[in-house]
């Protein structure tokens, strides 16, 4: 049965394609077939109107045309970095280092150079130079290469990926670089949530691979438009808007993240001029569109064309999915439409992915029992633990829940979440032993026999977060490295979170960051009885509210976790985030801890 609308003879769904062996491939068949000249890119301003457009064919070609001159200053394998640039100078940028055989290196936005000889100077990017030492820098013109000043280092040039009059022909003399499934296409350098960011070294092979599962499952056409406003140097951002369409033949709306956060209703609008939509954001920018849309302003969107609402990256909040659902009701906004799903670059980016136009699974799970490594389903209530179901893995995509050795565990039991799939990268650029340790796990049976169907034996990637499968669903309960471990027992700080932005209006829909304090110090290790600290982002200012508010969420989170509780109230944004919006929890603590985000009240000790 088709899951698409049927109301326009144009959407019905075609066969699945055979997919290309590469993306340059992918391109380069879209550039000469059928839809070579229909428009592919569309990208919009702050404002949501449209500045700028290129058909398959024209990417094509201005790809080609700066990948010749990227040629001039490296060989194929050399990496380029990519930065988020305005309009579509990424894409072709993206595809030009494709077409060169080099490797391309997302980044956010460089900075304007303040003063002369500074330019690669966000803290990150520093990182990710010293990192994979490229051979180029690329720009959006000549004039911000002659702004950017000296070379970032020696060897590497500033390339303009528009520059009048740019021939567009091959550079004498360069053979065409040849470019399998196997070569390298990018390094996707994860988010920084627990650490420095490491460059996970990405194929061809692994991009299709995953965005075809993605196409499959959610059966994306040239029916279909991608809507997108996630920054393009995060996983997300770039499969689900320069991948995916590729795979699928849909088209994209692509804006800044800027425009969105600047004002939310852009992405929606954007959404409702499309026919068939597929349009993917982290839990936070659900509740940024309730809190930034008033009432009044929400029936004048119509969101019926909205077919698949990604929701990944962060943990998914059953409250969010109600209060978008609720709110944007007057705008024929449906919630089966929402499809979490759950995933990371070292696969790659999907893992696990909702079935479009079922209803998410929300289920209540015993919180004692949770602690203790059991998923036990119990019915809703305060005391139960609400947890949203990230749906089933990808077609094939293999999961396994295992134990500390390495024992796959049965459903419902609660333990590393591994993976093994044709998505699973080639490991960490430049960090052999971590890649070692991150990407060749070898999951065993109860008689050590190694676990799988067809791909038993295969190396697995070892994701650092823990969950449980129940009914063939994934349910993510939180990261390794944040598990807040109190009497041998563990605690969710996703959990805790939810309890606090649950407890009183001041929090609602708000930001919240958990730690346990004793993590902070380093050795000595958890369980010496400081118990759990959550901070949480409020708009309020009142001291008294302030007082209940945080009275509430103590005692909600005293009543889950047996420990010490303290929670504090910061202003909105000030919680440490990752440059893709994701919330630092070690680093909230240590910031917090060492006087570095203001704290508006405080209520500690409740146990
Ligand atoms: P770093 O690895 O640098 O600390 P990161 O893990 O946040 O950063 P990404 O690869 O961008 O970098 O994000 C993947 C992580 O996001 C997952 O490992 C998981 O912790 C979290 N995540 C993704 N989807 C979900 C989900 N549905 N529920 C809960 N957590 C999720
Ligand atoms: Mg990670």
């Amino acid at each position: 049965m088709s899951l698409r609308r049927s109301t326009a003879g144009t959407l019905a769904p075609r066969p699945p394609a055979e997919p290309p062996a590469t993306l340059v491939e992918a391109l380069a068949d879209r550039a000469s077939g059928p839809l070579a000249d229909l428009p592919f890119l569309t990208a919009l301003d702050a404002s949501g109107r449209p500045v700028e457009r290129l058909s398959a064919a024209g990417l094509d070609a201005r790809a080609r045309a700066l990948a010749a001159e990227l040629r001039a200053t490296g060989a194929p394998g050399d990496r380029v970095v990519v930065p988020a640039m305005p309009g579509l100078d990424f894409h072709v940028g993206f595809f030009a280092c494709l077409y060169a055989g080099m490797v391309a290196v997302p980044v956010p936005p460089l900075r304007p150079a303040a003063r002369p000889g500074a330019t690669v100077r966000a803290g990150r990017l520093e990182g990710i130079c010293r990192d994979c030492s490229p051979r180029a820098v690329l720009v959006p013109t000549p004039e911000d290469a002659a702004a950017a000043g000296p070379a970032p280092a020696p060897g590497v040039a500033y390339v303009p990926v528009r520059r009048p009059g740019r021939p567009d022909a091959p550079v004498p003399g360069v053979p065409e670089p040849s470019v399998g499934p196997s070569s390298t296409a990018l390094l996707q350098y994860t988010s920084g949530s627990t650490g420095d960011p490491r460059g996970v070294v990405v194929s061809h092979r692994n991009l299709i691979a995953n965005q075809t599962a993605m196409r499959d499952r959610c059966e994306i056409d040239s029916g279909t438009t991608v809507v997108n406003w996630l920054p393009l140097f995060h996983d997300m951002g770039l499969c689900t808007s320069l991948v995916l369409p590729l795979v699928s033949d849909a088209s994209v709306v692509t804006m800044e993240p800027a425009a969105f956060v600047r004002d939310p209703r852009v992405w929606l609008r954007a959404i409702e001029a499309e026919e068939d939509v597929f349009s993917a954001a982290p839990d936070f920018a659900y509740d940024l569109c309730v809190q930034r849309i008033p009432e009044r302003e929400r029936a004048a969107v119509d969101l019926s064309t909205w077919r698949v609402a990604a929701n990944g990256s962060e943990p998914v909040r059953a409250s969010t999915l109600r209060r978008f659902a609720e709110a944007f009701r007057p705008s024929f906004f449906r919630p089966e439409v929402f499809s979490p799903g759950y995933g990371l670059a070292e696969c790659t980016l999907t893992v696990t992915f909702g079935l479009p136009l079922e209803h998410t699974t929300v289920r209540h799970f015993d919180r004692e029992a949770l602690a203790a490594g059991r998923a036990e389903p119990v019915g809703r209530s305060a005391a139960a633990a609400e947890l949203v179901s990230s749906g089933p893995p990808l077609p094939g995509v293999e999961v396994d829940v295992v134990d500390p050795e390495g024992r796959r565990l049965p459903a419902g039991a609660v333990g590393e979440i591994q993976v093994r799939s044709t998505g699973n990268c080639g490991g960490y650029w430049g960090r052999p032993e971590l890649s070692a340790e991150v990407f060749a796990a070898r999951p065993y049976g109860p008689d050590c026999e190694p676990v799988g169907g067809e791909s038993a034996g295969e190396e697995s990637v070892r994701t650092g977060d823990l969950g449980f499968l129940y009914e063939g669903e994934l349910f993510v309960t939180g990261r390794v490295k944040d598990l807040v471990i109190v009497g041998g027992q563990n605690y969710y700080p996703q959990d805790a979170e939810e309890l606090v932005t649950s407890a009183h209006s001041a929090f609602t829909a708000q930001r919240a960051a958990a730690w346990s304090p004793d993590d902070l110090d380093g050795p000595g290790g958890p369980a010496r009885g400081r118990g759990i600290a959550v901070a949480v982002e409020t708009a309020e200012r009142d001291q008294r509210v302030l007082a209940d508010a945080l009275r509430a969420a103590a005692v909600a989170v005293a009543r889950a976790v047996p420990a010490p509780v303290t929670v504090y109230a910061v202003a909105r944004n000030k919680l440490p985030r990752t440059t893709s919006g994701k919330i630092r929890r070690q680093t909230s603590g240590q910031d917090l801890g060492e006087g570095r985000i203001p704290v508006l009240a405080q209520w500690s000790g409740l146990r």
